[in-house]
């Protein structure tokens, strides 16, 4: 996959076909230039065109969240039950809020594949 530069993903994840797309798969990966996480998602309509979206940052978060349930498996998933070493799941962001001294705030996470948080904004 490709941000700044080329590299490889950390997941594909295969997605259900549609009525209008098969061969459905997404990708998802951490750019090493800037950091991002970059989410691609490949589809080949019945037509045989290639439809090709790439979103990085909190786009990508959003696209893995509305594709959550038309994944099949996963790249991991089957090298999982291979190896049954690391977890595996989504990046994804979580909302904390905390009262301190009656003033509300609250903390936005990202989650990583492996239970990693990573405090993201305070407002
Ligand atoms: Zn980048």
């Amino acid at each position: 996959m490709r941000h700044c530069c080329k590299f490889k993903p950390d997941e594909i994840y295969y997605l259900k076909e549609t009525n209008l797309y098969v061969d459905r798969k997404l990708s998802i990966g951490f750019c090493p230039i800037c950091e991002k996480p970059v989410a691609e998602l490949v589809e080949i309509s019945f037509t045989g065109e290639v439809k090709r979206v790439r979103v990085s940052g909190l786009k990508a978060n959003d696209l893995l969240f509305m594709l959550k349930n038309q994944v099949l498996y996963s790249m991991r998933e089957c090298n999982y039950l291979k190896f049954k070493s690391k977890p595996y799941g989504w990046r994804y962001g979580v909302n904390k809020s905390s009262k301190i001294k009656g003033k509300e705030y609250v903390r936005q996470y990202a989650k990583d594949f492996y239970g990693n948080k990573e405090l993201i904004k305070v407002f």
